[in-house]
Parts: structure tokens; C-alpha cells; sequence
């Protein structure tokens, strides 16, 4: 049985054929510039890569190639398009609706229109991905996995803001949470390499990226998370600010004289590290500017790593503990520094790990804890893309 897995934004567009008998990756690409002059695929088969750069004025032009590319006599990995038993789409948002995936029908389609307003950038191009996919596949079964579906087991009490009651009930004000497929993904792998039974585990999942969430997976659910109505929420990210004090955007509206937009601009584009620093969105560049001495990305750097310290102790407390700690994601994978800097002084947690370990190699799951620890602390590399296609597979399979 082999998947495709689709994310669509805006512009771009990022693909996986997964063949569900190893579970292994057979082809994965990306379309980015989708209707704008410079409309490139990039696909990647064992490492190589095949690039087609051709106009694509929307992404049923996009899907058309990346069909094509699958298929492609000499860089391909299928001979027919037949050989895609099913498309699992990753949709942002879910609303209260999804606690699970599904099976994409008229109903679900309606759905996630209506979810738009919720989601008013991801969920549209969302959409179109799905609808590009069906005018070219109408007898492939889809199914879509939403990112805020784990989190859906969050207690009324946890995700409901402190704002008049009828804000939830007339506009469905509360905390959703982002990121679901992730933490699912990494917590359940960290119970496999625990030997033990997620029922039995109390998990603290911290995905760090470009955009970061932590959650607070208790029995194998999500109990709380840092992103919330949207995922501006939280803790400080690349460019997202995360926790404010809501009546500095009043403020800054007041004294900037700044409009809706405008200020939306300065909290998800210009804050987060990026704009503490003043150097970039990027870890990677923020950890050289400090190096080199440069004091505002040590404070950007000071600053992320305490948030995401305080979330830790903060849902060891909502659980009642913790038996593990799991990085994933582009920093949390790859940082050892952000990973020492964000355990130092947590050792009365039980979290202790091992600098030699947690500076050794990547790419891989690894255990970066002493043995005396008693919270084991994993890297997991993320794979969102191999749980959508499980997902799918299990749907599809059922129905
Ligand atoms: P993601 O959104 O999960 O793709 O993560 C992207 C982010 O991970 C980038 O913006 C970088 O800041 C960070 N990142 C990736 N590799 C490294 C690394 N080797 N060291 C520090 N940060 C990294």
C-alpha cells in the first residue's frame, strides 16, 4: 500500500509517497512559488534529486506535477498513478469537530469551511490542496489529519480563557492547541523506548521549530499545550511573540497607531527571536551572534529558553510529574545547546542528562539522560508525514 501525504500552503507544497510495507519514505518533494513566476518542484529519491521548473499557476497545475514526477519513467518511483491507494491531507485546524482523522466527504468539505475562521491563513490553502487532489484523483479515498485533533482531549477547564463564557460559545473562544500530529507522534515513540505503556506515562513533548509548542501528554492524551486559539500563543518562537500581556497591543495600537493588520504583522512577523535579536528568524544564526558576543541574541537566546523551561515545570505540576522529556522538531532536534541550556537547573524535577550524549550525533532517537535521572530525557526527529499516512491507512482499511 503506498500513501501521499499532502501539505498545502499558500504557495507551497510539500509531498511524501510512503509505501506503508517498511514504512519507509519512496519519494519526497516540495513545489514552492506555486502561482508566482518561478515555479519550481524539487524531488528527492534516495538523495537524488529531480527538479522541474515550469509555470504552475495553481496547485492543481502543482499536483498534476508532482504526479507526474512520481510517475516519471526516469526519476520516478511508481509506474501508475493507480499505485497511490490513498492521499491523507494535513489540514490545520479541526475546531471542535475532530478529535480524530477522517475520511474527506462532502460533509468533512464543509467543515473545514467552516473552520476557516478559525484558521483564516492555513486552512484555505488547506482546501485547495485537497480539491486540486480530487479533481485529479476522484476515486482516491482522502482523509484528513488536523493538527488541533490530539489536543482535543484537553479539559474544559484547561483550554477555556478567562474571557465572558458566551466569547466560546458564540465564537468558539478556547484554546486549540497546533502541532497535534507531532506531539502524538514523539510521545508515542518515547513510551516504545521507555518498554513502557503510554497509558502508564506522564510526558512532557517540546517541539521547537520555527514555530514551537510544548504539551503535556498524560495516559497517552494531551492534557495541555502552549499554543492555543491560534498558534501565536505560547512560548517565544522565530518571529511569533507568543505570551504577551494583552494590554500591550492595545497600547502599541494606541501609541503606534496601528491598524488590525499591522499589529497582527508585528506580533507573528517581527517579534519571537527574531525580533528580540535583531539578527534572524533562524537558531542557527542567533547561536553564532551570540558566540560572537553579540548581546541581544544571548538575550533572545535567554529569553527562549526560560519560556520553554517555565512550560516544562509548569506541566510537570499540571500532570502531578513527569517520567519523561522529549525534543523533537528543527531546534529541538539539532540544538544540543538549547537542550542543555533549557534543562539546566531542572535537576529537582528528576531531569538530569548527559552533556556527552546530548552533543553526540543527530539524525536519530537517542536518550540524552544519565542513568541516575530519574525523568528520561529523548531527541526524537519528528515525523508527522509517517502518522498522517498511518492514519490514513487505518481509515481507509476500516471503511
Ligand atoms: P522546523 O520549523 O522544525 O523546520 O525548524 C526550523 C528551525 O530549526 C530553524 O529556523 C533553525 O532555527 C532551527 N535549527 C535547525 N537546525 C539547527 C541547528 N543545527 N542548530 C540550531 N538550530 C537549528
Amino acid at each position: 500500500m503506498k500513501i501521499l501525504v499532502i501539505n498545502c500552503g499558500s504557495s507551497s507544497l510539500k509531498y511524501q509517497l510512503i509505501d506503508m510495507s517498511n514504512e519507509g519514505a519512496l519519494a519526497q518533494g516540495l513545489v514552492e512559488r506555486i502561482g508566482i513566476e518561478g515555479s519550481i518542484l524539487t524531488q528527492k529519491v534516495n538523495g537524488e534529486k529531480y527538479i522541474i521548473e515550469e509555470p504552475m499557476k495553481d496547485h492543481t497545475d502543482a499536483i498534476r506535477l508532482v504526479l507526474g514526477a512520481l510517475v516519471d519513467k526516469e526519476h520516478g518511483v511508481i509506474s501508475d498513478m493507480s499505485e497511490i491507494s490513498s492521499v491523507g491531507h494535513r489540514v490545520v485546524h479541526g475546531g471542535e469537530k475532530y478529535a480524530n482523522s477522517v475520511l474527506i466527504d462532502d460533509e468533512v468539505m464543509k467543515s473545514l469551511e467552516d473552520c476557516i475562521k478559525l484558521a483564516p491563513l492555513h486552512n484555505p490553502p488547506n482546501i485547495i490542496g485537497i480539491n486540486a487532489c480530487k479533481a485529479l484523483m476522484p476515486n482516491t479515498p482522502m482523509v484528513a489529519v488536523f493538527d488541533t485533533a490530539f489536543h482535543q482531549t484537553i479539559p474544559e477547564y484547561a483550554y477555556l480563557y478567562a474571557l465572558p463564557y458566551e466569547l466560546y460559545k458564540n465564537y468558539g473562544i478556547r484554546k486549540y492547541g497546533f502541532h497535534g500530529t507531532s506531539h502524538r507522534y514523539v510521545s508515542n515513540v518515547a513510551s516504545e523506548m521507555m518498554g513502557k505503556n503510554i497509558e502508564d506515562l506522564k510526558i512532557v513533548t517540546c517541539h521547537l521549530g520555527n514555530g514551537a509548542s510544548i504539551c503535556a501528554v498524560d495516559g497517552g492524551k494531551s492534557v495541555e499545550t502552549s499554543m492555543g486559539f491560534t498558534p501565536l500563543e505560547g512560548v517565544a518562537m522565530g518571529t511569533r511573540s507568543g505570551n504577551v500581556d494583552p494590554a500591550i497591543i492595545t497600547f502599541l495600537m494606541k501609541e503606534l497607531n496601528l491598524g488590525i493588520d499591522e499589529i497582527n504583522n508585528l506580533l507573528n512577523k517581527k517579534s519571537g527571536v527574531y525580533g528580540i535579536s535583531g539578527v534572524s528568524s533562524d537558531f542557527r544564526d542567533i547561536e553564532e551572534a551570540a558566540e560572537s558576543g553579540n548581546h541581544r541574541a544571548e538575550l533572545a537566546l535567554d529569553v527562549f529558553h526560560y519560556k520553554v523551561k517555565r512550560f516544562i515545570g509548569s506541566y510537570a505540576a499540571a500532570m502531578g510529574g513527569m517520567d519523561c522529556l522529549v525534543f523533537t522538531a528543527g531546534l529541538g532536534e539539532n540544538s544540543a545547546l538549547s537542550r542543555s541550556e533549557i534543562c539546566k537547573n531542572l535537576e529537582f524535577l528528576g531531569i538530569k542528562i548527559d552533556e556527552k550524549k546530548n552533543s553526540e550525533g543527530r539524525g536519530f532517537a537517542k536518550e540524552i539522560s544519565t542513568p541516575d535521572s530519574s525523568v528520561k530525557v529523548y531527541v526524537i526527529p519528528t515525523n508527522e508525514e509517517l502518522m498522517i499516512a498511518r492514519d490514513t491507512k487505518e481509515i481507509v482499511e476500516d471503511k
